[in-house]
């Protein structure tokens, strides 16, 4: 992985951006792209960034969506602290004692998710799964009015997970928050870096989608305003290589050994064709991948795929450790072979191949 994209991921992963404020993600997107594609933007908030190679050719989609999951503030406490509502899926157990930040009108604060200390549990207490609603984030405000007041403290403000991006011992081990989906951001953007100058025999659109976390909303307009003739969907997938998965998983999502093109997720059944021109370039490019499947959650590629007449497409994913929660782990072979297999496809994808997925 080259330097410059270590340095976008670190500033992608590190801005804050929960569905419906992707603000500081769009901004990054919009700097990193100055040049390289022009950019326009949808009602929804949703980024665009079109690379003409033939203006005759097939418009290819390459959406990754800007927001990650969080939660806002829900209500005050007369003590000062705050409830909260996730924005996303989140499991309650990955919830508890971590640090955030609030974003209130005033400022951003940093603040933890408050637990009880193991002293104070009765054995009860202990053996208890504790409800997201039973927790509180405590930004150390004196009571309900220094927190409104004095800190602007108000109900939907953004909580944002908070978790310095890093590379491991394993110098090819990225640690970081949102890598759901700021990898598949960094994707199209360095697929276009990749294709400056290059000839491609289509349009692309790498497009920064907003509020995938809370039921793909901004893909719907999307693919509104590209009308794509071909999408792959750039994310993250998940990792099967930690303990506690069935040895017969361990090859859907290893680290270091290959992006994953999904067979099957919660939300879309590929396009077969697409899928199987996918596998053969790999093949032929000898470029490693894994067959994913995904039996719980989808990707933009779910509103995209049935939009107007139908789009053939693919979701590729980086498999990601502990996606979800405030940390992932992912192998950076994984992310620059995601890239390689990505570019050559785009290479090729003039309008007679494109043509060849439809019925
Ligand atoms: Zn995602």
């Amino acid at each position: 992985m080259d330097q410059q994209t270590l340095e976008l991921l670190r500033e992608l992963t590190e801005a804050p951006g929960l569905p419906g404020h992707e603000e500081e993600v769009r901004k990054i997107v919009a700097k990193r792209i100055e040049g390289l594609a022009e950019v326009s933007h949808d009602r929804m908030g949703n980024i665009l960034c079109k690379k003409t190679g033939d203006p005759a050719g097939p418009r290819v989609m390459l959406p990754g969506h800007m927001d990650e999951i969080g939660f806002v503030v829900n209500a005050i406490t007369d003590e000062g602290y705050l409830r909260f509502t996730a924005l996303g899926g989140w499991w309650d157990h990955v919830i508890l004692a971590q640090r955030v930040t609030v974003h209130a009108r005033k400022g951003a604060y940093v603040g933890i998710i408050g637990s009880k200390a193991p002293h104070v549990l009765t054995p009860e207490e202990r053996q208890k799964f504790v409800k997201r609603e039973e927790m509180f984030v405590d930004v150390g405000a004196k009571d309900k009015k220094d927190a409104t007041k004095r800190l602007g403290i108000r109900p939907g403000d953004p909580v944002v997970p908070i978790c310095p991006f890093a590379q491991m011992q394993n110098r090819k081990l990225l640690l970081g928050k949102a890598f759901d989906d700021r990898v598949g951001v960094a994707m199209f953007i360095d697929t276009l870096r990749k294709l400056a100058g290059a000839k491609h025999p289509n349009t692309v659109y790498g497009v920064g989608t907003v509020q995938e976390e809370v039921g793909c909303r901004g893909a719907e307009t999307a693919a509104d305003a590209v009308q794509p003739d071909v999408c792959l969907v750039m994310e993250v997938g998940v990792a099967s290589d930690t303990p506690g998965f069935p040895k017969e998983d361990k090859e859907k999502g290893t680290l270091g050994k290959g992006p994953q093109i999904c067979f099957l997720d919660g939300g879309m059944i590929p396009n077969l064709k697409l899928r199987d021109f996918l596998v053969d370039l790999a093949e032929e490019k000898k470029i490693p991948y894994q067959i994913s499947m995904l039996t719980g959650g989808a990707t933009d590629g779910r509103p995209i795929h049935i939009h107007g007449l139908g789009v053939p497409t693919v979701y590729i994913g980086v498999a990601t450790r502990y996606i979800h929660s405030h940390a992932g782990i992912l192998h950076s072979d994984d992310y620059d072979n995601a890239i390689r297999l990505i570019v050559e496809a785009v290479k090729r994808l003039d309008a007679k191949t494109v043509r060849t997925f439809y019925p």
